[in-house]
């Protein structure tokens, strides 16, 4: 998929953008993504679980920073928004959701990449933007296969 940005309209575009995106993920595979408060980077993921087999709601995790969904290729969905300091927090807590047996999706990754990286592969980089009401700018950049 080429980094070219693409506009969606809908949530529901968003979510289909996520579900291409799906096609390309292997086992392993961390996907990055990016964006402000309701850029829509839950509704992206939703998009790509649902595609990759997920079948509960996704939602974004509340009182954990991660969220594991059964799925062929098991699904695990992080959310570092309250994270300030990674270092600070239980080396195995990103263990629990990152490995080469899942396919990840970490939402705020901020300055957090080189921990992340030490767990599993970074595949893609995801940034969502707001561009007017429902208008939402998506830049999916494929980084080199490790
Ligand atoms: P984030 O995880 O980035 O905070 P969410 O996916 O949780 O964002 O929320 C995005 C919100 O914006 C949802 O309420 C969604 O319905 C709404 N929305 C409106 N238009 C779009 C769009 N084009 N793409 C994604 N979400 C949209
Ligand atoms: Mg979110």
């Amino acid at each position: 998929m080429s980094a070219a940005p693409r506009e969606t309209y809908a949530p529901e575009e968003t979510e289909r953008l996520g579900a291409e995106l799906a096609g390309e993920l292997r086992p392993g595979d961390v996907v990055l993504i990016g964006g402000e408060l309701g850029a829509g980077k839950t509704t992206f993921v939703r998009g790509a679980s649902r595609a990759l087999g997920v079948r509960a709601p996704v939602s974004s995790p509340t009182f954990t920073i991660g969220q594991r969904y059964p799925a062929p290729t098991p699904i695990a969905h992080v959310d570092l928004y309250r994270v300030a300091d990674l270092a600070g927090e239980d080396p195995d807590l990103l263990a629990e959701y990152l490995g080469p047996e899942t396919i990840a999706f970490v939402e705020w990754p901020r300055g957090f990449e080189a921990q992340l990286q030490a767990f599993a592969r970074i595949s893609h980089r995801v940034l969502l933007e707001h561009a007017g009401g429902d208008r939402r700018r998506v830049v999916i950049e494929r980084l080199a296969a490790g």
